[in-house]
C-alpha cells in the first residue's frame, strides 16, 4: 500500500509532467514540434478573435478542451489527428446569447441538444431571464450537467419566481419579513452559482413591485459579483414609459452598486418610435459617468409575448387564476376592461399587428387579431376580451402567445450600432428568433444593410457578453482559452425561420466546437452533447476553497 506522501508525490509528478508537456508544446521550436499532434486543425480560414479587430488569415488548432494554436500551422510544423479546410470560412469564438428561454428545452430528452441554437453558432446560452429563473440554481446546474446538454448554460435567478414564492400574486409591498425571505432566496441562488438577478418588471407579479424593493434584492446579487438583468417595467407607454424605465434601471444600478443589463432593448409601439435617440443618450451619459450599463437586442421588428401581458392592465392580473377569470367574466368590470384593451391595442400599433402563435388553438393560429375579429363579426377589443375570457378558464392562459409587430427599423438600427448592445435571441416558441437571430443579424444587418461591420457583430456577440458574465476563459479566439469555436461561410450564412414557418434551422455554420468537442462537421450536427453547466465565478471560487 502506498503511503499518503508517496501518493501525493506521484500526483505532483504527473501534474508536473502534464504541465511540462504543455509548456514544451506551446513554447517549442518548429523542429521540436514535429512530433506534436493536436486533436483538430482548421486550415486557411480568416479569423476574428472577438476583440473587434480583424479579420486576418490564420490556422486554428484545438487540443483537449482548449485552443492550442493560432498561426501558420505549416510553418510551425503543427499536425492534428483531424484536419479541415476552412478556406473561405470565418472562424471566431462561439456566440454567447445572454437572453434565452431554453430552460425547459435543456430538460427535454429530445431538445436538450439545443440544436436550434447550435446551428446559429451559439455555444453558450443564458437562461432564467425576465425574472423566471430558479431559486435552487445549484440543483438546476446539477440536473443539466447530469443529463447532458448541447450547449453551455449559465443561469440567472429570477425576481418573478422569488416574489411569487414569498407573496403569491399579491398587489402589495412586501412586509419586512417577506423582504428578508426574498433576500435569503437571492442569496441561496447566488451561492448556488447564479450569474445574476433577473427581473421582468413588465410582468405580473413583478409589476406589483416598487423600485426600492428591487434595489434591496439587487444588493444581495451585487455582494456576489452578479449583475442585474432586466426586461424593463415599460418599453412603451404603459406606465412609466420607455425613458422612465431606463431611468429606473439606471437608478437600481447606482443604488445597488450592480452592473445593469437591459434585455431586448427596443422602442415598442408608435407612441415611442424615435425614442431610441433619447434612450441611447441616457445610457451613454450614465456610462460616461462610470456606471456599468449594457443592453442586448434581437434583430426583428416583431416582439413575442402573450395576449394577457400585452393587452390587460396590471390590476387585472392580481390574484389566483380563478380570481382573474372571475374578474374577466364579471359584467361590472367589462367597460373598464374594454377601455384598457382598446388603449393597449392602439399602443401596440393596431389589431392587425398582433399575430397569434399558439398552435393548440387552430381558430387563432397564424391569424392576426383583426382577422379573428372579422371572422367572429365583432370589434377587435370585444374579440380580444372574449378570447381572454375563454382561455382564463383553462390552462391555455399561459400559452396564449402572440407576436406583436411594433418596432421601427430606424430604432432597431440605432440601438444596434451602440458598442454596448449585444445580440440576444429572447427565443420563444412561435417566433423565428428562436432559430434565426444570429445568422439573421449577419445576413441582413452586416452583409445586406451594412448597419454594422462583421468584426463589430462578432465582438458584441462574444467578448462583450463573456465580460458581462465574467467568463474569462471564453469569448475570445486566443491560445489557452476554452475551445468554443465556430467556422461559418459568409456567402451562405442565413436564417431560414420565418413568422409563417418559425421552426427551421439556420444554415451556413460549417464547423462548431464546444469545449473542444466537434459538434458540427461540414454543416451537420454530430449528435454529441458537449455543453457544460457553467457556474458563476463567485460560487466556483467558494467551491474551490471548500466554503
Ligand atoms: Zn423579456
Amino acid at each position: 500500500m502506498k503511503t499518503p506522501s508517496t501518493n501525493l508525490n506521484l500526483r505532483r509528478a504527473s501534474a508536473l509532467a502534464a504541465f511540462t508537456i504543455t509548456i514544451f508544446f506551446l513554447a517549442s521550436t518548429p523542429a521540436q514540434a514535429q512530433t506534436q499532434q493536436l486533436d483538430y486543425l482548421l486550415l486557411g480560414g480568416r479569423i476574428l478573435d472577438g476583440t473587434g479587430s480583424g479579420p486576418r488569415r490564420a490556422d486554428v488548432g484545438i487540443a483537449g478542451d482548449r485552443i492550442a494554436f493560432i498561426g501558420n500551422a505549416a510553418a510551425a510544423h503543427i499536425h492534428a489527428k483531424q484536419t479541415f479546410s476552412a478556406k473561405g470560412l470565418i472562424i471566431c469564438p462561439g456566440f454567447i446569447d445572454p437572453h434565452t428561454h431554453a430552460d425547459g428545452y435543456l430538460n427535454d430528452p429530445i431538445r436538450r441538444n439545443n440544436l436550434n441554437y447550435i446551428m446559429q453558432g451559439v455555444t453558450t446560452v443564458v437562461v432564467g431571464n425576465d425574472g423566471g429563473g430558479p431559486i435552487d440554481v445549484a440543483a438546476a446546474f446539477d440536473r443539466y450537467q447530469h443529463q447532458g446538454i448541447g450547449t453551455n448554460v449559465a443561469i440567472l435567478t429570477g425576481f418573478g419566481t422569488i416574489r411569487r414564492a414569498v407573496m403569491g400574486m399579491a398587489f402589495a409591498d412586501p412586509t419586512p419579513a417577506q423582504l428578508d425571505q426574498m433576500r435569503a432566496d437571492v442569496r441561496e441562488a447566488m451561492e448556488g452559482g447564479a450569474f445574476g438577478f433577473s427581473t421582468g418588471l413588465f410582468y405580473a407579479p413583478q409589476s406589483f413591485s416598487k423600485t426600492p424593493e428591487v434595489i434591496e434584492l439587487s444588493k444581495v446579487a451585487a455582494q456576489y459579483g452578479g449583475f442585474y438583468d432586466t426586461h424593463m417595467r415599460d418599453e412603451d407607454s404603459y406606465s412609466i414609459g420607455l425613458l422612465g424605465a431606463i431611468d429606473e434601471t439606471l437608478e437600481i444600478g447606482r443604488q445597488a452598486h450592480i452592473p445593469v443589463h437591459i434585455s431586448h432593448i427596443k422602442a415598442l409601439g408608435p407612441e415611442v418610435w424615435g425614442k431610441s435617440v433619447d434612450a441611447i443618450a441616457k445610457i451613454n451619459a450614465a456610462r460616461a459617468a462610470g456606471q456599468d450599463v449594457t443592453a442586448a437586442q434581437y434583430p426583428y421588428n416583431g416582439s413575442g409575448t402573450s395576449l394577457p401581458a400585452s393587452l390587460l392592465p396590471p390590476w387585472a392580473h392580481e390574484g389566483t387564476q380563478q380570481q382573474v377569470s372571475a374578474r374577466l367574466n364579471d359584467p361590472a368590470q367589462r367597460q373598464k376592461l374594454l377601455a384598457a384593451i382598446t388603449e393597449n391595442i392602439q399602443r401596440r400599433g393596431g389589431a392587425n399587428t398582433l399575430l397569434f402563435t399558439s398552435s393548440h388553438m387552430p381558430e387563432l393560429y397564424a391569424k392576426n387579431l383583426a382577422q379573428v375579429a372579422a371572422a367572429r363579426k365583432m370589434p377587435a377589443p370585444e374579440t380580444a376580451l372574449a378570447i381572454l375570457q375563454e382561455c382564463s378558464r383553462d390552462k391555455t392562459w399561459d400559452e396564449l402567445g402572440v407576436i406583436s409587430f411594433n418596432m421601427s427599423e430606424q430604432d432597431i438600427d440605432n440601438f444596434m450600432r451602440q458598442p454596448w448592445v449585444m445580440t440576444d435571441s429572447d427565443g420563444s416558441p412561435g417566433h423565428p428568433r428562436l432559430y434565426g437571430t444570429f445568422p439573421r443579424k449577419l445576413r441582413l444587418y452586416v452583409y445586406q444593410k451594412k448597419i454594422i461591420t462583421l468584426p463589430f457583430m462578432v465582438h458584441v456577440s462574444t467578448e462583450l457578453p463573456a465580460q458581462m458574465l465574467g467568463l474569462n476563459d471564453r469569448g475570445l479566439l486566443r491560445e489557452g482559452k476554452i475551445a468554443d469555436v465556430i467556422a461559418f461561410d459568409p456567402a451562405t450564412v442565413a436564417d431560414k425561420a420565418t413568422y409563417e414557418h418559425p421552426e427551421v434551422l439556420s444554415v451556413g455554420m460549417q464547423y462548431i466546437f464546444i469545449n473542444g468537442t466537434l459538434v458540427v462537421n461540414d454543416g451537420k450536427y454530430t449528435g454529441v452533447l458537449a455543453g457544460r453547466a457553467l457556474r458563476h465565478k463567485a460560487a466556483a471560487a467558494g467551491q474551490a476553497s471548500g466554503r
